[in-house]
């Protein structure tokens, strides 16, 4: 199936040959509608449908959602605008409307089209608030021949000038006429207003030459299909339109056979279709300017698109590659993206087909190929970094060989892939190599990265990074749990990876052996040998690895063989290595290519038998490829076997192969939510490998292998227990394929990618899923409380409640995973475990020994239970979960959920009754009165067991007062009267105005009757509302009023008369920021309260009422202020804040400081800073 491009030339060609130097003369208009009629119907439609329309409406999403009023300039809109298939809310906002359109029928039909369907219907454009203006012209590159017979639709006489600016340019399918297209697009900036955006959709790319203009965003659809009719009349309507023009009818018969000759027959239809691939190109204002700039800071070089190794990737027009020598270079690509509301993508080994992408700015990291060892000791200077073993420090433009090679001669080694030339890209998604099953992934030997961070362009040290490799400036994180934890298997999508420091293995030496079992003609045969292959595989010990190849030649399938056996270097291990392989190595069809080699990691990469033996190595030619990889935990099942067999059978180049990576052991230990690389569970790492000839490249075998590929996969994922995320990029057709990489983690990588790339400057990695979809339930309830307290039960009871009144809710239990491990190491049975109280008692201890030591083990096991829940319970409006032990749980994991709003309720009861419910018969002798142990901390709420109502009336009445409100309507209409700045103070944050609130008619009084509501405490016993300038007066005063006590109002210091007493706020450390926030001083005066040793004093009760609870650094000082100034318990405390920003992790640093006794309420909970 030839593309449009190369039709365009095949037809042009031919014309020339039967009528040299003539072309023929202009189409008509109704030629012209005739041809433009095939692309907007049947499978051309599919185009508008599935990507024109959907890509325009998320590019523009962000501009129309802050204007009220939208003005648009449409160059060639045809008959209809395309503005007009926006949804409803999009297309209400346009209120101005213009267009250029030299086909004087089209714009005939346009202002029929803008006027609507009949007097009765709504037009398509119904916000308009001026008549459209229709230029029957086409647009001109230079501003003065813009304006040409101004046509107004409703006769307006309004005129349009050469100077009026607009909010959106678009250019959908009508650049075909315009040479060079960069004059076009940047007359068309010069047009847009602040904040303007140009959109250009196009299906030539190959002539697209940008020449200096920087995409904002750009995107593609390689699927497009053109589909006509077999007949001579609408061949000729097609043809004249793809060459753009009308020739004689000799050519026009000609040109209908090299139609049939290079499009593709429907057999069911007898269509001819033809690929018609689009992209998506969108500007902004900086689109022009930008680049100059970058140029001028940061080194470029021609030569660094020669030596990109993926073909797709060197074919396609970045805006320009720079290409750093310096951190502050690649700070100050980051920097200028961020500024210019830009993506970029960056260079590594250049393996994939997405590190360039059209229009875009590529950074290539080549320079920084430096790999250092570190010997024992040298790396120390941290101190939360327990291994003082030795360490690797690869830079970003280092490649998998450079790695080994550094590593072998110190005798180390890292668990690489088996590819020298393959780079960065590799561990930072995953890593499968030969070592996998022995130590695990590349990804899981990294200790820590340096990060130039996508939100600001700052240099980071994620977790282990040694002082002598990290910039003096480089920012430490506190926290930087989540960023280390999403570079092990996700690391491209976060900012620009300078470098990585890897934990070495020592050096081993690996066995080889080449075999091949050839498998003939038969289905039935090749399943059956790849079901003895799969066995083998499968009993084979972690030092042992096989990788397979399913490939065709010599007239038959054939199924080869890769094996290693890993040893220690030392040569007494040779003859046990030979006996063990041999052992081992048993299937007897295999047939040796040849005897035992023994290599060393470094000469290992060219004993791999697809380098080296398949295909005669390569055909003996130079091949390009396209791969997709799907993990598989059998390829001995029927099914899978089947897809793969046959799928070989239809193979579009005979080089097409299916590579089976070995995989389990080590990759499996390490339990899914550890690492971002959440695959976890397979045997066989399936890359679906498409080859074919250099000479091929860019045509319509190298299209159809691409397919080929894809079909495959599709094919394979019902079967596949995931995806690997290394070779997925922005193509439409890898969306489908990421949603089953990262295993459960893809919500948790869409928030921390909502975190550290707002701007979503790695646009072009492995697609994270876009944060519309819920990523947590609204509201986690954690159930704490001591075996027997009633957890369960009472959980199931709020459960109930909920889903009484329409609200998904559901309970999990936390420990599920951990009873789940336990039976299988124990054989004890997991049913009764789940669910027979009295087997559950009998194991408990054991329970607890094993879960204490897995903790050990995976220090994060607690955190990870708990995210993996949350995120299998994405979907329902509360979670509650039981089982959670952790001290103080909330202020230790809120910051994981920002958008939910996380609470503890602790189920107390006394010991009888919990013994009781334990199955353990009567109260003890000695227990008289009962009393909770106390806690460091205080739950958001207790539910005490035996003090409520008897059975089931004392769980309802507590749910109805203190959860169910908690998702009152009320609340939801405060959240609607707070607005969101985007990208203020700073770019990356979205400013929520609080104190907007106030502003907002009944918003006050609303906000206050909420704050008096859901007060848990007793407002009766409440002495005083303390509140801390400005933002806090706003909200206290009114709610001092309401509930009728005297608001002490605490200022900056010297602002009060004496007596006064004074507390600083704490200095802010290690955060995101490298200067400590300055402490300020704040006063109370103290004859705003009784004095200590008073009677008053004794009953001293305060509510704390601020505006917003972020780090919690202003509240931490009033709370020294009232415990340690004005003596109040803790236990008298309390805080209520209308707004809460759980990132900042406030009550954690609360309870640091010591107030985690203090309750502390808030109304709104947002994610985000
Ligand atoms: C011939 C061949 C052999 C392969 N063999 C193996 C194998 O044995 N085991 C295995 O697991 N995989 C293998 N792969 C898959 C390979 O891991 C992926 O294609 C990988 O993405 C390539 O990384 P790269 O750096 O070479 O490519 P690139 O195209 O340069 O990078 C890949 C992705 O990583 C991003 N990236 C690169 N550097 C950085 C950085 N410094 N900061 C942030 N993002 C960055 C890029 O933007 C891009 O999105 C192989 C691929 C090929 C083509």
């Amino acid at each position: 199936m030839a593309t449009l491009d190369q039709l365009k030339s095949a037809l042009r060609g031919t014309a020339a040959a039967i009528v040299p130097g003539r072309i023929g003369s202009p189409m008509t208009g109704i030629q012209y509608s005739d041809g433009f009629d095939i692309f907007t119907r049947d499978s051309a439609w599919l185009t508008y449908q599935d990507f024109i329309i959907p890509q325009l409406s998320r590019q523009l999403a962000p501009l129309l959602d802050s204007l009220t009023h939208v003005s648009v300039l449409e160059i060639g809109p045809g008959p209809k605008s395309v503005m007009g298939y926006l949804p409803d809310h999009q297309r209400n906002k346009i209120t101005r409307y213009n267009a250029f359109e030299p086909i004087h029928l089209f714009v005939t039909r346009l202002e029929t089209w803008l006027r609507g369907q009949s007097e009765a219907s709504v037009p398509p454009l119904p916000g308009l608030q001026t008549p459209a203006i229709i230029h029957r012209a086409g647009f001109s590159k230079s501003g003065s021949k813009n304006v040409h017979q101004p046509n107004r639709s409703n006769n307006s006489t309004a005129q349009t000038h050469d100077n009026t600016k607009f909010d959106v340019v678009i250019f959908c399918h009508s650049m075909y006429g315009m040479h060079p297209k960069r004059d076009y697009i940047a007359r068309a900036l010069e047009m847009l207003k602040d904040g303007g955006m140009v959109v250009v959709f196009h299906r030539d790319s190959a002539t697209m030459d940008l020449d200096g203009l920087v995409c904002s965003r750009t995107a593609c659809f390689p699927t497009g299909v053109v589909s006509i009719n077999d007949e001579d009349e609408e061949l000729d309507r097609f043809t004249r339109f793809i060459a753009g023009y009308s020739p004689g009818s000799s050519v026009l018969a000609e040109w209908r056979q090299v139609c049939r000759s290079v499009g593709r027959k429907t057999k069911a239809s007898g269509h001819l279709e033809f690929s018609a691939p689009d992209i998506m190109l969108a500007f902004n204002k900086h689109a022009a300017s930008a680049l100059p700039d970058l140029l001028a800071n940061v080194p470029s070089e021609e030569k660094s698109m020669v030596r990109i190794k993926n073909r797709t990737a060197r074919l396609r027009r970045s805006a320009a590659v720079v290409r750093p020598t310096e951190i502050k270079h690649v700070q100050y690509c980051v920097k200028w993206a961020l500024k210019h509301e830009l993506g970029l993508t960056v260079v590594g080994g250049s393996h994939s087909d997405h590190c360039i992408w059209p229009g875009i700015v590529a950074v290539d990291m080549s320079a920084f190929d430096s790999v250092h060892v570190l010997p024992p000791g040298v790396g120390v200077g941290r101190t939360n970094y327990p291994d003082t073993g030795s360490l690797i420090i690869a830079g970003a433009g280092s490649n998998t060989g450079d790695i080994i090679k550094k590593a072998m001669a110190e005798g180390l080694t890292v668990p690489l892939g088996s590819r020298p030339s393959v780079g960065t890209g590799l561990w930072l998604h995953g890593g499968i190599g030969h070592l996998a099953r022995l130590h695990g992934l590349a990804c899981d030997a990294i200790l820590g990265a340096l990060v130039v961070s996508a939100a600001s362009g700052d240099v980071m040290c994620v977790g282990y990074v040694p002082g002598s490799h990290a910039p003096a400036d480089a920012i430490r994180q506190k926290d930087d749990g989540d960023l280390l934890w999403a570079t092990k298997g996700a690391g491209s999508n976060f900012g620009i990876v300078i470098s990585v420091t890897f934990k070495p293995r020592q050096n081993p030496i690996y066995w080889t052996w080449n075999r091949v079992c050839p498998l003939g003609k038969s289905v039935v045969n090749a399943r059956g040998m790849l079901r003895v292959y799969d066995r083998e595989a499968k009993d084979l010990a972690r030092s042992f690895s096989t990788d397979a190849y399913l490939y065709f030649d010599q007239g038959g399938l054939q199924l080869g063989e890769s094996v290693y056996k890993v040893t220690s270097p030392t040569p007494d291990d040779a003859p046990a290595a030979i006996n063990e392989l041999q052992a081992e190595m048993i299937n007897p069809w295999m047939v040796p290519r040849k005897n035992f080699e023994v290599k060393n990691a470094v000469d290992l990469f060219d004993t791999e038998m697809y380098m080296s033996a398949m295909h005669g190595g390569h055909a003996g030619g130079k091949t390009s490829a396209f791969k997709r990889c799907v993990f598989l935990r059998s390829v001995g099942d029927a099914d899978v076997g089947e897809i793969l067999v046959k799928a070989l059978g239809s193979r579009p180049s005979p080089l097409c192969y299916f590579h089976l990576l070995h995989g389990g052991g080590a990759v499996s230990d390490v339990p899914p939510a550890t690492t971002a690389f959440g695959c976890r569970d397979w045997t066989f790492a399936c890359v679906v490998t498409g080859v074919w000839s250099r000479g091929q490249d860019d045509t319509e075998t190298s299209r159809a292998v691409v397919r080929w590929v894809y079909d495959v996969v599709e094919k394979l994922l019902p079967l596949c227990t995931g995806v690997y995320a290394a070779d997925l990029g922005p193509d439409p057709r890898d969306a489908v394929l990421a949603e089953k990489a990262f295993g459960p983690n893809r919500p948790r990588l869409a928030r921390i990618k909502r975190t550290w790339d707002p701007n979503n400057v790695m646009a072009y990695s492995c697609p994270l899923p876009t944060n519309t979809a819920p990523m947590e339930p609204k509201l986690i309830i954690l159930v704490t409380g001591e075996s027997g307290a009633g957890k369960d039960y009472n959980a199931a009871i709020w459960t109930s409640i909920f889903t009484n009144k329409g609200y998904s809710a559901v309970v999990a239990s936390i420990s599920e995973s951990i009873k789940r491990d336990y039976a299988q190491a124990t054989g004890a049975n997991l049913n009764l475990l789940l669910s027979d109280r009295a087997y559950k008692e009998q194991h408990r201890v054991a329970l607890t020994t094993f879960f204490q030591e897995r903790a050990r083990e995976h220090p994060n096991l607690p955190r990870d239970q708990f995210l993996q829940l949350v995120y299998r319970h994405a979907e329902v409006d509360v979670l509650f979960i039981t089982g959670m032990r952790d001290q103080a749980p909330v202020c230790e994991f809120s910051h994981r959920v920002p958008d939910s709003r996380l609470l503890e309720v602790r189920v107390t009861a006394s010991p009888q009754t919990r013994r009781l419910r334990r199955g353990e018969g009567s109260e003890p002798p000695n227990v008289q009165t009962y009393k909770d142990t106390p806690l460091p901390y205080r739950p958001s709420l207790t539910f005490n067991n035996d003090d409520e109502a008897p059975g089931k009336e004392g769980p309802i009445k507590f749910a109805n007062n203190h959860l169910l409100p908690l998702l009152d309507d009320k609340l939801k209409k405060l959240a609607s009267m707070v607005r969101t700045t985007p990208n203020f103070p700073r770019p990356g944050i979205n400013f929520r105005h609080i104190l907007g609130i106030a502003q907002q008619p009944g918003g006050l009084s609303l906000c206050t009757s909420l704050l008096q509501q859901h007060f848990s405490g007793d407002w009766t016993k409440v002495t005083a509302i303390a509140s801390c300038e400005t933002g806090g007066y706003i909200f206290a005063s009114p709610l001092a009023m309401q509930v009728n006590v005297p608001m002490i109002p605490i200022r900056a210091a010297g602002k009060l008369p004496p007596p006064t007493t004074v507390a600083s706020t704490p200095a802010a450390e290690g955060g995101q920021k490298k200067e400590p926030e300055p402490t300020a001083k704040i006063e109370l005066n103290l004859d705003a309260l009784p004095l200590p040793g008073t009677d008053a004093h004794g009953s001293l009760a305060v509510v704390v009422v601020d505006d917003v609870l972020a780090t919690g650094r202003t509240l931490c000082a009033v709370l020294q202020l009232l415990v340690k100034a004005a003596r109040i318990s803790v236990e008298n405390i309390s805080v209520l804040v209308v707004a809460e920003f759980p990132v900042h992790r406030g009550r954690e640093f609360l309870r640091q400081q010591g107030f985690g006794r203090v309750r502390v309420q808030s109304l709104l909970v947002y994610g985000g800073a």
